[in-house]
């Protein structure tokens, strides 16, 4: 379907919002009767009150998650069934796709064309594909002696926590979920405070698709309060994290203090896109370096935030770069032909701004934006961003920003281009472009990252490809058959042959 903005108008008069725990098959208060409120940033507005599970909930949770799980409804299907069962829920999400796109839309900014033709279509093939694989993956036989069999098998690890970002609210849930769930785990999904009501909604979905009551819980909360329980819980065996790199040490550390349950962290980056002068088409290279920045408002994990030019070409590829910003300007979340909406929140609006008022300071020069934008309409939104002449060690060219600011750099050789790629705490994404394929191959070596596009910035991503970090930006992967492996436990039997 093709959306209209008179379409979209219409369906956002008929959203029911929704905003209570869903535990056990059932949607619930808080027992502690807690709630916070859900601000929309597109106006400003109050959304609704959304139930804020605490202590008591979190245990009620987890607890019927353990039951279902040691009982075996799910764990113990045949993986021919359990994949029948997300089929089903991928095709409840295509039913739902417009709801559940405006329930993004509203509670975190971002427009519906993003969350109508990306958010959802790859959250449906995700879930579609982890389904299609899991009843075609074989266990191993050792190749030991004559005397013995060693079966090496793999089982669900059992209660499964995913928190996760707001910055694609459903899709970043869906990442977590699908692999957790079709291995046969139970999970409790903790979606973050700015964004909770599309998660909160597939808890009906995945109920009606099939899967039993207490495999799937959503507790909706803060970090400190109802993040840190979870992570704390001794009945938790995985925390699967998706977020900042401050709160991923900190979830390592709670399973210290509690039962060394695993974690897998996906965090965040200040990602390298390089572009050599003889790259053989610099105008693709403009367009798709601002998309790599002004997408999704800059909020993007491996976003293309470290612009890295060669000397000679710098001018006029900055100068193309700005041009393309003018087509991704802030606008009406709501209006399909929107190409960016707002920022999350006043606190992190604030902090994009805070940053651009460092990048001054520390005499960078802003090439175009800069400027908080649409203050009418009472919401959040920030102009992109380019600042030029930017040394790497100042704060905003090592600093995750998370907003629409790109901080260009120069270099002269292939070395300086490597060092500045690799001199940041993180290692999530970086991009290359040049037309030498030796050179690309080489760069693609050298950097200290998970993945590395090469003429291309995050164009062909889809679910078959891990994605994760290199240093700080995170453990294990998110995607392709690497990420089972976050919630599978390797058993190994060994059979005496007499
Ligand atoms: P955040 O770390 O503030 O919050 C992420 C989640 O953790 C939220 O659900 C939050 O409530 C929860 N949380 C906060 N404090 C907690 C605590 N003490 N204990 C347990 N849980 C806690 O991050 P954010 O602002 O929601 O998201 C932005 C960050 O996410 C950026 O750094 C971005 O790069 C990262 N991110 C990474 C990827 C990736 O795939 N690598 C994808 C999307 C976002």
């Amino acid at each position: 379907m093709t959306l209209s903005f008179q379409l979209v108008k219409e369906q956002k008069l008929k959203l029911q919002f929704p905003s209570d725990l869903f535990i056990n098959g059932n949607y619930q208060k808080s027992i502690s009767e807690k709630f916070f409120d859900n601000i929309s940033p597109i106006d400003g507005k109050k959304i609704n009150q959304i139930s804020f599970a605490q202590q008591a909930d979190i245990d009620k949770a987890v607890s019927s998650a353990k039951e279902v799980f040691q009982k075996g409804y799910w764990s113990n299907l045949p993986p021919g069934q359990r994949k029948k069962i997300l089929l089903k829920f991928a095709e409840l999400l295509e039913r739902d796709r417009l709801e559940l796109s405006l329930l993004d839309t509203i509670d975190m900014g971002k427009t519906i064309n993003d969350t109508y033709n990306a958010d959802l279509p790859t959250s449906i093939d995700n879930i579609e594909w982890y389904a299609e694989i899991i009843d075609k993956l074989f266990d191993d036989i050792s190749p030991s002696s004559k005397d013995y069999m060693g079966l090496v098998t793999k089982e669900p690890i059992g209660v499964v926590a995913a928190i996760v970002p707001w910055n694609y609210p459903l899709w970043m849930a869906i990442w977590k979920i699908a692999p957790a769930l079709i291995t046969g785990n139970s999970v409790i999904l903790k979606p973050a405070e700015q964004s909770p009501m599309s998660a909160i909604k597939i808890g009906s979905l995945l109920s009606e698709a099939g899967v039993p009551d207490g495999v799937f819980s959503v507790l909706p909360g803060d970090g400190p309060i109802t993040g840190k329980s979870l992570c704390l819980h001794k009945d938790v065996d995985c925390v699967a994290f998706t977020g900042s790199g401050e709160v991923g040490k900190l979830v390592l550390q709670y399973s210290g203090q509690s039962n060394m349950k695993r974690v897998q962290l996906e965090c965040g980056g200040k990602s390298p896109n390089i572009i050599f002068a003889d790259c053989h088409d610099l105008d693709a290279a403009a367009e798709a370096s601002a998309y790599a920045i002004f997408g999704n408002q800059g909020e993007v994990c491996s976003a293309g935030s470290r612009l890295i030019v060669q000397k000679e070409i710098e001018d006029d590829f900055i100068d193309k770069v700005a041009e393309k910003s003018k087509n991704m300007q802030p606008a009406n979340p709501f209006d399909p032909n929107s190409f960016a909406g707002a920022i999350v929140n006043k606190e992190q609006l604030d902090k994009i701004n805070n940053y651009v008022n460092i990048g001054r300071e520390e005499g960078a020069d802003i090439k175009v934006g800069g400027n908080i934008a649409m203050q009418e309409t009472g919401g959040c939104y920030f102009e992109p961003t380019i600042f030029k002449n930017v040394k790497n060690n100042m704060k905003i060219a090592q600093e995750e920003i998370f907003g629409p600011v790109l901080t260009a750099l120069s270099f002269s050789s292939f070395e300086e281009a490597i060092s500045m790629a690799n001199d940041t705490e993180y290692g999530l994404a970086a991009g290359v472009w040049t037309k030498d394929i030796n050179k690309a191959i080489k760069a693609s070596r050298e950097i200290r990252a998970g993945t590395v596009y090469i003429n291309n910035y995050e164009e062909g991503v889809d679910s078959t490809i891990p994605l994760g970090g290199y240093k700080q930006s995170g453990i294990g992967r998110d995607n392709g058959y690497q990420a089972l492996d976050n919630y599978l436990q390797t058993k190994s039997t060994w059979i005496k042959v007499s």
